[in-house]
């Protein structure tokens, strides 16, 4: 019988889930049907109920929904506890699992794709929404030597790193506080790039050879990672391989499998 999964959000019309995924499926040969969810700001529980009720198996939950899944959860992950958001539920026999594999796909596409290493590295991340909370533990746990949050808002940066406690090399602050460092790996999760605008960075923030990651996905070179190439940075990659990686992953998650990212990847941008 076909299994049932879908991505749930609002708005949900451009979403590449669908597509994704029922992409993933044909290449492991898995019987499933993936559909894009509208649910109501005010009735996310009750569309996943309903949706669990008619014989769904996961989903996937986007923006504005992802602090809600994660309290319709009854066990999670520790990414998804620590980045209190959760991108993916599996419902199980005895419950529904939480996870978040934002973090996982962003990780993944920087080493196994870019072939950049993190471990030992100065990495810098700006913002502190969804999408930088999801990220913070995996990019630590992937051995970065040190983590800097910095946000046009300093106090959410600094909310995102309250549940790691005080540790060494990870700090979180306004842009101000960037002067005089520099960094192997610049990670844009701001949305400037959706209304090409720049972002406050002091020069010498891009060390030599640095790579600048732009988490946003099909704007061409971004305001961002123009920037980042006339302040010095080697290497420029927009958030596609993420937004594939972290697909990938949750399908692991639902399926046992896991897909191959380069031929989905090479789709999607009409290679
Ligand atoms: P969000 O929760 O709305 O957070 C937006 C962040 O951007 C906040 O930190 C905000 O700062 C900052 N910001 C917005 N405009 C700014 C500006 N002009 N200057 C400086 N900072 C600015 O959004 P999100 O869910 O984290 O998503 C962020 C971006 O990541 C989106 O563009 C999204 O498309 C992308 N994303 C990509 C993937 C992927 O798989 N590739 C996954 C998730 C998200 P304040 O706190 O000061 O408002």
């Amino acid at each position: 019988m076909t299994d049932r999964y879908a991505v749930f959000g609002n708005p949900i019309a451009h979403s590449q889930s669908p597509r994704l995924h029922t992409e993933f499926a044909r290449q492991c040969g898995q019987d499933i049907a993936y559909e894009a969810i509208l649910a109501p700001l005010d009735g996310f529980a009750e569309a996943v109920a309903a949706f669990r009720r008619s014989g769904g198996k996961g989903i996937n939950v986007t923006v504005p929904f992802k602090v809600e899944a994660l309290e319709i959860a009854d066990r999670l992950s520790e990414r998804a506890q620590m980045a209190r958001a959760v991108n993916t539920l599996r419902f199980d026999d005895d419950g529904i699992f939480g996870d978040n594999t934002d973090g996982v796909g962003l990780v993944a596409d920087i080493r196994d794709r870019l072939g950049v290493d993190i471990d030992g590295r100065r990495v810098l991340l700006l913002g502190a929404g969804g999408a930088a909370r999801g990220v913070i533990l995996p990019l630590l746990e992937a051995g970065a030597a040190a983590l800097m949050i910095a946000n046009r808002t300093p106090e959410r940066a600094v909310e995102l790193i309250a549940p790691y406690g005080v540790r060494a090399g990870l700090h979180a602050g306004g842009f101000g506080m960037l002067a005089k460092h520099e960094f192997d790996l610049v990670i844009n999760a701001t949305s400037a790039s959706l209304s090409d605008q720049s972002l406050p960075l002091p020069q010498g923030v891009f060390a030599a050879g640095s790579l600048a990651y732009d988490m946003v996905y099909g704007k061409g070179t971004t305001r961002f990672l123009a920037d980042a190439r006339e302040q010095g940075a080697a290497l420029l990659s927009d958030g596609l391989g993420m937004l594939v990686a972290q697909a990938a992953e949750s399908f692991r998650l639902w399926r046992g499998v896991m897909p191959d990212i380069a031929p989905v990847m090479a789709m999607l941008r009409g290679d």
